[in-house]
């Protein structure tokens, strides 16, 4: 047997109802669950003093410093809390640059003076912690004399606990930074940039006289797409291992084409593995609301209700987390990766974004009558023109060498970023434009035509799914975000880029009005002048379409469908201004991060080709002489027999591409091991992208016939064919 047949006999014989154990098999009632794992409210009131419980709260409402006494009596009552709950151990849980999460566990134990064993966790161990920075991409800002980094307690993310087989570990979310107080993670520019879009959209709000909110503050719904496949696949192929993504392999006769997997009914076991995960993010306090079947075979969805950007941030690397751990459990491998297969759809993120005052009120719900809502216009158009002026920063912030295979593909957003508004804003902006009154019918409803059904109100947006950014009811939904990315880099673009448009415009009302302008004029004159402006960056057709990219084009609008391209925006004048005007990101953390942004991505290329090679040499090779000797032993023995055979010409044309084929690993070879000694590392990712990529797709293309031409009792890798159907 051969690794792949191997593979097939496991997964074939798997009794999925036998693992994990089949007692898990009850209903429950999420009220009794969701957030028992949360220092949340309730848990807070129960375990601290009432004077630390009110300041606590208060810090966490309003901002502030926590002092010495207060973490002291907080440590105090998570301890407890954590210890009733069975954990030993604790951990500063932070997200460093990897764009994954990071934790180093430490026990309770500790001895008293007398030598008795006690739990401790101290104030100090709550609000601060310090990892060795030199592990962590630091982009140059950490110099090697200095390692320290310092990870600093997050109050406004809630302490959690995650269980595992034999125990329980708190988690605390902290930010992570140099030792000069650089940022070296990716949530501190997210808070920083929460806490400008509150200033700028507080400014406003005082302006519409609303000036008893609190707080504004960011809201995210990240939707989740990921694939799954047997783990027996996934162990035997390389290239999923090393890379995420398939660098090899043929195209299923059957792929999407039959539109069947999408919203189709829910295999037991995965319907079982989502119930799993589920039910530990209820326990996390995430709230998960829908599970469906996506559009490629094998490809999934889960989608929480939204929350504050910093908690749906956490919230969404907890749910990649739990997805992975619980996929284990059931022999599943999840796939992330924003292209694991070639041909098929790939997963993103659709970042459902608005704004919230603290009184919980959408700032882009439009209302009733949208067009007599000048708040609601203003903030609006304030994010028209944010997207408008910083799409290229937008894009930048999505740009991975993952994520390139899936923007510009025909099944994502391209690369090119616009704004949908659908019908009803369209016209409305239409008018504002030309100074006509809004003509406006009340509420559309559909003509269902059959009278015992009840009447259903018409969503005032249709739905394009080809831009990447649409206002889609009281939201707009960024769709360019890549499914193994974090959230937090495009929440912050957003946030800046709203952040800064809202602080212009607060000032030039504010000029307006003192120049004895009434309200509505001074607003409008300040919208419409935006609007005219930021025409450009409006489109309501096919984002797919040919003459979209020449008319966008045309129009001025960017468009960098690779990340060495599109990475240069984090440097450009313009951005570095709106990213230091509020300090979102210093002059320093912004070069750090796009020398790391380039460093990752040639890496990850790097990787790619060399496990392309190390496949090509090792697995197809070998399969392919293999054949080739069969065949030339059966052109021998028929030429013995004088029988006449075509088999020569199909031997010919069989040792052709695997002469081919062993040509293009050469080329491969070379090009690699030139680009791998270019130093200069802007040079460096372009030459990744434009030679090493191309030669692997090269060599990828002969091998992929010769897939299809191979006996498949020899050909070594799981198929695509058994990979997305089989499990
Ligand atoms: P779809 O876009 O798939 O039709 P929905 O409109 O139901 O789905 O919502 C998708 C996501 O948008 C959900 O995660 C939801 O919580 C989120 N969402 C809804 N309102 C807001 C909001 N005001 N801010 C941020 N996200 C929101
Ligand atoms: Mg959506």
């Amino acid at each position: 047997m051969n690794l792949r047949e191997e593979a097939l006999k496991e997964v074939i014989e798997r009794d999925f109802t036998k693992n994990p154990n089949p007692t898990s098999k009850q209903g429950y009632n999420i009220l009794d669950i969701f957030g028992i794992n949360v220092f949340n409210d309730a848990a807070m009131a129960k375990y601290l003093p009432y004077s630390a419980y009110q300041k606590l709260k208060k810090i966490i409402r309003e901002g502030g410093t926590i002092d010495e006494q207060l973490a002291e009596e907080v440590a105090h009552g998570v301890k407890e809390w954590a210890i009733d709950k069975g954990a030993t151990h604790y951990t500063h849980w932070f997200q460093p640059m990897t764009g994954l999460t990071a934790e180093k566990h430490d026990s309770f134990l500790s001895f008293d003076s007398k030598g008795v064993p006690i739990n401790r966790f101290s104030g100090k161990n709550l609000r601060q912690g310090e990892p060795d920075a030199s592990r962590f991409p630091s982009g140059g800002i950490r110099a090697t004399f200095e390692a320290r980094g310092y990870t600093a307690w997050d109050p406004t993310s809630p302490i959690f606990i995650v269980e595992n087989i034999n125990g329980a570990t708190l988690c605390v979310p902290t930010i992570f930074l140099s030792y000069t107080g650089e940022a070296l993670d990716k949530k501190t520019p997210l808070l920083r940039s929460m806490e400008a879009v509150n200033k700028a959209a507080l400014r406003i709000l005082k302006i519409f006289g609303n000036d008893k909110v609190a707080r504004v503050y960011s809201t995210v719904g990240p939707e989740q797409e990921y694939f799954l496949i047997d783990k027996a696949y996934y162990y035997r192929r390389p290239d999923l291992l090393l890379t995420g993504r398939t660098l090899f392999g043929a195209p299923s006769p059957k792929g999407q084409q039959m539109e069947d997997h999408y919203f189709g009914s829910i295999r037991e076991r995965i319907l079982a593995f989502m119930q799993d995960v589920e039910k530990e993010l209820f326990k996390l306090g995430i709230p998960a609301k829908t599970r469906h079947n996506e559009v490629a075979p094998a490809q999934f969805e889960i989608a929480p209700i939204f929350e504050d950007s910093n908690i749906a941030t956490d919230h969404n690397q907890l749910v990649m987390e739990t997805l992975k751990k619980t996929a284990a459990r059931y022999n599943l491998a999840l796939l992330l990766h924003e292209k694991p297969f070639a041909g098929i759809n790939g997963s993103g993120k659709h970042n459902n974004w608005s704004l919230s005052d603290s009184d919980g009120n959408n700032l882009l719900d439009p209302g009733k009558t949208p067009h007599a809502n000048l708040q609601f216009l203003t903030f609006l158009t304030a994010t028209i023109k944010a997207v408008y002026k910083y799409a290229d920063l937008m894009r930048a912030a999505v740009a991975t060498a993952g994520n390139d295979h899936r923007l510009g593909a025909n099944e994502a957003p391209p690369a090119i970023i616009s704004v949908y508004l659908g019908e009803q804003l369209t016209s409305i902006v239409e008018a504002i434009i030309s100074n006509k009154k809004v003509e406006y019918t009340d509420e559309q409803i559909i003509k269902l035509g059959i009278s015992n059904l009840p009447v259903i109100s018409k969503d005032t947006t249709d739905r394009n799914r080809t831009s990447p950014f649409a206002f889609t009811g009281n939201k707009f939904e960024f769709r360019a975000v890549g499914s193994s990315m974090s959230i937090a880099p495009a929440n912050t673009i957003i946030n800046t880029a709203v952040a800064n448009i809202l602080d212009e415009f607060a000032s030039e009302i504010e000029d307006n009005l003192k120049k004895g302008k009434e309200l509505n004029q001074a607003v409008m004159s300040v919208i419409t002048e935006a609007i005219k402006e930021s025409k450009p960056i409006l489109f309501e057709g096919n984002n797919y379409s040919p003459e979209w990219e020449k008319e966008a084009e045309k129009r001025g609008l960017p468009n960098y469908k690779t990340t060495p391209e599109a990475l240069k925006a984090w440097v450009s004048k313009k951005n570095i201004e709106a990213l230091t005007k509020f300090g979102i990101l210093s002059d320093r953390e912004i070069h750090s991060r796009y020398h790391i942004y380039l460093e990752q991505y040639s890496k990850l290329v790097n990787i790619e080709a060399e496990a392309a090679l190390m496949i090509a040499k090792t697995m197809i090779l070998p399969a392919v002489l293999k054949y080739e000797t069969e065949l030339a032993a059966n052109v021998a023995t028929l030429a013995s027999t004088g029988v006449k055979t075509s088999t020569k010409s199909l031997l010919e044309s069989y040792s052709a591409k695997v002469e081919e084929f062993q040509n293009l690993i050469s080329k491969l070879e070379t090009t690699l091991e030139n680009t791998q000694s270019i130093e200069d590392i802007e040079k460096q990712a372009e030459e990744y992208c434009k030679k090493v990529l191309p030669a692997m797709l090269e060599l990828r293309k002969v091998a992929d016939t010769l897939e299809q031409e191979t006996d498949d009792k020899i050909w070594p890798l799981p198929k695509y064919r058994e990979m997305l159907f089989i499990y």
